[in-house]
């Protein structure tokens, strides 16, 4: 199940929250993500004896960096890479998103976290399934591996045009009836349900996949979107997962 913690102003999963990891879907209260004060001062405040903040150069590919450093007390970006993975306790993986789905990973029993970034091209890329096999290349077991999918934007509001449905069509055809649909002569992709099908498909249970029900687009108040506020009032939302 996705909550609301009202005074950190995140949403969790609580398949994921325990005495040992600690992860949030940043709303707009927390403020712009792409500012790297908001990550810094929100992990100084919620996070105490901290290593290392990871924030890698998000570039809509499918790269993903497993990292580890025993650097302490310092922030850590990373060059072109949109997915991250460690076993490193109290290294802080972030992403920032508006639209996009963000998507975190834990491995409980082997002690691994992961985070990444998918919009229509690491999705149609299955990054998603990428960060789950190198969980498992890392010793990760898949029956262990829980998956939480973050605020994204919905079915509803995601509008694509046919060079890109014709794109999504090649690769998951068998999902069509799913994640299209037609409404006012447009079509309409489920960026979110399409990520799900995909961890699904590799094998990970039912039980082990939370996933957040709203739509970024439809929700102004709780969250920045790329789609709707174009230049206006625009920002990201920090998400970040931590060993603690
Ligand atoms: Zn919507």
């Amino acid at each position: 199940m996705i909550l609301y913690d009202s005074d950190l102003k995140i949403f969790y999963s609580t398949l994921i929250n325990d005495d040992n990891f600690f992860s949030g879907f940043g709303t707009k209260d927390l403020g712009d993500g792409r500012n790297i004060d908001t990550t810094i001062n929100f992990v100084q405040k919620n996070i105490p004896n901290f290593k290392t903040i990871v924030i890698p150069e998000q570039i809509h590919s499918t790269n993903v960096t497993v990292f580890n450093s025993n650097l302490i007390d310092n922030v850590e970006k990373i060059t072109e890479t949109d997915g991250v993975i460690t076993d490193d306790e109290k290294s802080i993986l972030t992403i920032i998103t508006a639209d996009c789905c963000p998507i975190m990973f834990v491995e409980k029993r082997q002690g691994i976290v992961g985070i990444s970034h998918q919009g229509w091209r690491g999705s149609v890329k299955r990054l998603g399934q990428k960060m789950v096999k190198k969980i498992i290349e890392l010793g990760g077991k898949k029956e262990n591996i829980i998956v939480a999918i973050g605020p994204t934007i919905g079915g509803c509001c995601y509008d694509i045009d046919d060079e890109r449905y014709f794109e999504f069509l090649e690769e998951f055809d068998g999902y069509a009836s799913k994640i299209f649909h037609r409404h006012m002569g447009k079509l309409h992709l489920n960026l979110a349900l399409l990520n799900y099908l995909q961890i699904k498909e590799l094998g990970i249970s039912e039980k082990n996949i939370d996933h957040f029900p709203f739509c970024t687009s439809c929700d102004k108040k709780r969250f920045f979107s790329f789609r709707r506020d174009k230049k206006q009032d625009y920002g990201e939302m920090l998400s970040f997962i931590c060993i603690i």
